[in-house]
């Protein structure tokens, strides 16, 4: 695959940093991050104009690729450190994925549409972000044999809190995710202690919805 970042794809880039910096995103690492991964790859070509856009758009099987500010939202709240060992609910593009390894983390990742799943695994390696694991499969599950994780980011919208994922967290870990049914409360758990979660609440959001099971198409 050839590499189509342009000087006017990175123009692009540095307007869409300054628009969420405004929105109120502070974390340089995140910023950085945003300002380096060329977004417009992650979408089909027909829709690269609107690459640099702070919205969500189609990546088909009828799921979006989340709004920059979204995916700078949720890396904020992560609390990144390299090394850190990261699951992701819901790969998608897997530009959000993109974002965490820049960041320097490990990164396991789980996706349940089988289309989006065999085109992001060939994809991500071609631009230079490997994830440690990528898996087909239902997210309300987690990855137990790769668990405990340093944080969990859910890029879809929970109906309601899957336990079984505050379960794979270390002490000390977090938890992102937006839950609810037509808009969803940004959430984060943290584990104080094997027994002890604590929850924050950040605002609204609109995400696709985290649905059980495998999907084949
Ligand atoms: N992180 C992605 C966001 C994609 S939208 C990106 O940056 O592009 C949310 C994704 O979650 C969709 O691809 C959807 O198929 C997936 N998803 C929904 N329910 C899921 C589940 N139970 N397990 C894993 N992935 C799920």
């Amino acid at each position: 695959m050839i590499i189509n970042d342009s000087n006017r794809h990175k123009g692009l880039r540095n307007q869409l940093v300054k628009v969420i910096k405004e929105k109120g995103i502070k974390d340089r690492k995140v910023l950085d991050a945003i300002s380096k991964i060329p977004r417009h790859l992650f979408m089909d070509s027909g829709f690269v104009d609107f690459a640099y856009q702070d919205k969500p758009f189609p990546i088909g099987a009828e799921q979006t690729i989340s709004q920059p500010y979204t995916v700078a939202f949720q890396s904020e709240l992560l609390q990144v450190e390299p090394g850190h060992k990261i699951l992701e609910i819901g790969t998608g593009s897997g530009y959000q994925t993109a974002v965490l390894i820049e960041l320097k983390a490990e990164v396991y990742s789980i996706e349940r549409q089988k289309e989006l799943y065999t085109k992001v695994r060939k994809f991500l390696p071609k631009v230079g972000y490997v994830p440690k694991k990528l898996e087909y499969g239902d997210g309300y599950k987690g990855m137990p044999e790769y668990a405990p994780f340093d944080s969990i980011i859910v890029t879809a919208g929970a109906p309601y809190l899957p336990k079984t994922l505050l379960g794979q967290l270390k002490v000390g870990g977090k938890l992102v995710i937006p839950i609810g049914e037509d808009v969803q409360v940004m959430t984060v758990f943290t584990r104080a202690s094997e027994k002890k979660f604590e929850k924050l609440e950040y605002g609204d959001f609109r995400f696709v919805p985290m649905l059980k099971e495998k999907n084949n198409s």
